[in-house]
């Protein structure tokens, strides 16, 4: 039974638990759940991953469909919280439908370096852009009963060595950057569930983290739900349960269980701190329904076109137009020449924990023919994009043998679509042992074109792949080293040739051992086929190109380069993208770039092309949403959640010294303190290319007139935002706050209140944004609160973080704040 709203005393239910039961508490059952207690009625808590939908409770790839939302950056370039509301509570109704009560849901880490693999999950470089963003898209959640799951707390910036690594962060940055989004989750928003990280902090891990879980995080900020453990993110026993870590997941346990009962016994966990997790967990199942929903388990697919809808203009919002010589928006007529790798393969979504399976999706070329009629409409890829050739698709026998040497008769064996899998118990209907299993995949294709193909393969297992019985790729133990693939447990992809003939059978035979988990334990394969594209595929794009009126070019990374458990190596557009774009320009002078990135990019051709699109990993309805922008049914209102640099070399942590990143000797050091993003920039006068909080209208926007008021509880900021240009439009204001003398090292100035506001053509309207004392507040170490110096601040409004129109100055006198407050 459910019961939302039920007024069990909780504190008389968990002393009704024996020992033993509220340890049970204390870690996974499975992957997804929390075990029942059955003697008592009560129902298991189940989480689903989060965070641009709900994937649902099977593998990370098949598996039941869910609506796929626009990921993390794209909802930080629309600059509105109340968009991150409705899609948290959208996101709400597809927790249920995969019968969970939790959502693994948002990632606020910070993009600090721009080769952050899971930046495109993120929002922003900016702590109150993020922070904003964070509340409205809990209280979605939470309004509709779904506990939010913020994470991961703290200091996963990087995915390098990220299960092992230390970033080692000053206290200043981490309150006044890393840990703010956190902060205001709980206390502006209320958040219920929290995630530690897999890395340490300042040398521990975060899982067993006094300082962060438990004087931070409940002393001071009061925070009374769970913490919870990243994916076998949790190490020991005593130490996380008495630094702060309610919840080891997933199950079943590794440290808990028993383990706990002796350290329980031997004292070295106070039978309190136990009571007290246990509470904290059946508080979280109180507030999400799940105390006695004892209904047995069940998932389904819930394709609402409420859900449709909200996508499409949420990933047309989140879209930023970065240049326009004049040709867009687009009128329907003419003919246009879609090119790309990303043209006709819809980028929806990122790579790793957060991908799902979606009920559909729309590819650019299709959202582009939805408008025009198809004859209009040209087409050439040019070249490819991806990091690995591609999926062998269709379906597989696959024959499981319990043994990792693929003897004697197979004890199960079934068909699996696709050359990718991910096992995860129970496997093969639970008659293999996860962490020692072995399995023979044959499939036999019959290709097209005949030709030179290259066979490609990785795993987080030993893998030999034949065709025709000739051994191609062969990842045995002996050749296999650890690479950035299957969240840092798989291999690096290896190729070899085969040569394939046009209408005649192959047979594919892949072969895979199960290899000891270095720290998450799964077992993962993908094995892939393709045929290289060359010089005349490039050639031919530029043909097609000269032949159209308008030309979009649809380039860009994918999933597999934007992914978790793995940076990027730089900011190159992969493969030859960048020759792609010049040859095309070179043909037609209404050359239009669309990205779909997670992040930035360089752009060598940038001054020979006539617009620039910015359009992310939009969800499912990506076409759609991009086709809407680009013709003008949607006015282009997203703006920078990043700093775009002209090169790598001008981001933050680009530096000589390794430890500052990627990492040296299991430490990222952040050496730049709080001068990441735009602060950085400023700071050394560095131009970007594309600064923080930019991105073009169809019209012009000025502001003008402000004024600011001194009160007790803050400052009151007013701003006159005009519309400039002729077609009604939506601005983004940005108010700075500058410290003009300050004691300490402070940026020239931070974001600390924005507004998006629609103005009609020729018109003004005046914006109000509060400021609070902790908006001019620098966090004091020595003092641990934070402190306002007496003095001038400056106040800029600005339409970018390098395009400030006007400015104002207010004197405030000395204060402290509380961290508490
Ligand atoms: C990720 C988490 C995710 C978890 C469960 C981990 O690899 O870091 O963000 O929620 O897996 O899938």
């Amino acid at each position: 039974m459910t019961q939302q709203g039920d007024t069990t005393n909780i504190e008389t239910l968990v002393d009704q638990l024996t020992l033993a039961e509220q340890v049970s508490l204390l870690s996974g059952e499975d992957f997804w759940s929390l075990p029942a207690i059955d003697r008592l009625g009560l129902g298991k808590l189940r989480v689903t991953d989060g965070p641009n939908g709900a994937r649902g409770g099977g593998s990370l790839f098949g598996g039941v469909t869910a609506a796929a939302f626009p990921v993390g950056i794209s909802i930080g370039a629309s600059w509105n919280p109340d968009l991150a509301y409705e899609i948290g509570s959208a996101i709400a109704d597809e927790v249920k439908s995969k019968g969970a009560h939790v959502s693994l849901a948002p990632t606020v880490n910070i993009h600090r370096s721009v080769t952050n693999g899971r930046n495109f999950e993120c929002y922003s470089e900016d702590p109150e852009l993020t922070a904003a963003l964070t509340v409205g898209y809990i209280k979605g959640l939470q309004d509709k009963n779904i506990s939010a799951t913020l994470k991961h707390f703290a200091g996963n910036e990087s995915e390098i060595e990220r299960t092992t690594m230390s970033s080692d962060v000053d206290e200043r940055s981490l309150r006044e950057v890393y840990l703010r989004p956190f902060e205001d989750a709980v206390k502006k928003a209320g958040t219920w569930g929290i995630m530690s990280s897999y890395n340490r902090l300042n040398g521990t891990f975060t899982s067993e983290h006094p300082w962060l879980l438990t004087d931070v995080l409940r002393d001071e900020w009061g925070y009374d739900g769970i913490v919870m453990s990243d994916w076998f993110g949790s190490h020991t026993t005593a130490e996380t349960v008495n630094a702060g870590l309610d919840l080891e997941m997933p199950g079943p346990t590794r440290d808990r269980g028993d383990k706990l009962i002796e350290a329980v016994e031997n004292g070295d966990v106070s039978r309190d701190m136990i009571r007290t997790r246990a509470l904290n967990i059946l508080r979280l199942m109180q507030r999400t329904g799940a105390l006695y929903d004892t209904r047995p388990f069940e998932e389904h697919a819930d394709d609402r076109p409420e859900h449709r809808a909200l996508i499409r203009r949420a990933g047309a919002e989140g879209t930023v137009l970065l240049k326009n010589d004049g040709l867009l928006p687009l009128d329907a007529n003419g003919t246009v020449a879609v090119i790309g790798p990303n043209a006709k393969t819809a980028q929806i979504m990122g790579g790793g924990s957060a991908q799902l399976n979606p009920h559909y999706s729309v590819s650019p070329y299709q959202g582009i023919v939805s408008k025009l009629d198809e004859a209009s409409v040209s087409y050439a890829t040019g070249c490819t994009n991806h990091r690995w050739e591609p999926m062998l698709s269709g379906e597989f026998d696959i024959a499981f043998f319990d043994n990792t040497t693929l003897s004697g008769t197979p004890v199960h064996t079934c068909t699996q679509q696709d050359a990718m899998g991910f096992f995860v118990p129970p496997i093969a209907e639970g008659k293999v042992r996860p962490d020692h299993f072995s399995a023979r995949m044959t499939k036999t294709i019959t290709p097209e074109v005949s030709g030179t193909y290259q066979l490609g393969a990785h795993g987080a297992a030993y893998l030999r792949v034949f065709v025709d019985g000739k051994l191609i790729v062969d990842l045995s133990e002996q050749n296999w080293t650890k690479g950035r693939t299957f969240f840092e447990e798989g291999c690096d992809h290896l190729t070899g040739e085969v040569t394939l003939t046009a209408g005649q059978d192959h047979k594919i035979e892949i072969e895979l051992q199960t290899k000891n988990a270095a720290h998450l334990q799964f077992t993962a394969f993908y094995v892939g086929l393709g045929l290289p594209m060359t010089d005349d595929d490039i050639a031919q794009a530029a043909r097609v190109a000269a032949q159209a009126d308008t030309a979009i070019v649809f380039v860009g990374r994918s999933g597999e380069w934007d992914t978790e458990g793995s940076d990027l190596l730089d900011i190159t557009l992969p493969g030859r993208q960048n020759e792609l774009v010049q040859a095309v320009a070179a043909q037609n002078q209404r050359t239009i770039v669309v990205l779909q990135t997670g992040g930035p990019v360089e752009m060598p051709w940038l001054s020979d092309v006539a617009g620039v699109l910015q359009a992310w990993y939009p969800g499912q309805e990506a076409g759609n949403a991009i086709a809407d922008v680009l013709f003008g049914d949607v006015e282009p209102t997203g703006r920078l959640p990043q700093t775009f640099p002209l090169r790598w070399a001008d981001n933050p942590t680009h530096s000589q010294d390794p430890v500052v990143y990627p990492g040296h000797d299991g430490h990222v050091r952040y050496d730049e303190g709080v001068f990441i993003g735009y602060r950085h920039y400023d700071r050394h006068q560095v131009t970007p290319m594309f600064p923080f909080g930019f991105g073009l209208g169809y019209t012009s926007f000025d502001l003008s007139d402000i004024t600011a008021t001194v009160h007790d509880t803050g400052v009151s900021v007013s701003v006159a935002l005009t519309n400039t240009g002729d077609r009604d439009g939506t601005g983004v204001v940005q108010l700075y706050v500058g410290d003009d003398e300050a004691s300490v090292d402070r940026p020239a100035r931070e974001l600390r209140g924005f507004a998006k506001c629609h103005v009609p053509a020729g018109e003004t309207k005046t914006v109000q944004i509060a400021l609070s004392p902790r908006d001019f507040a620098f966090f004091d170490v020595d003092h641990g609160l934070w402190r306002i110096e007496a003095g001038t601040f400056t106040l800029s409004a600005g339409l970018s973080a390098a395009d400030i129109r006007c400015d104002t100055r207010v004197a405030l006198d000395a204060a402290e704040i509380s961290p508490s407050a």
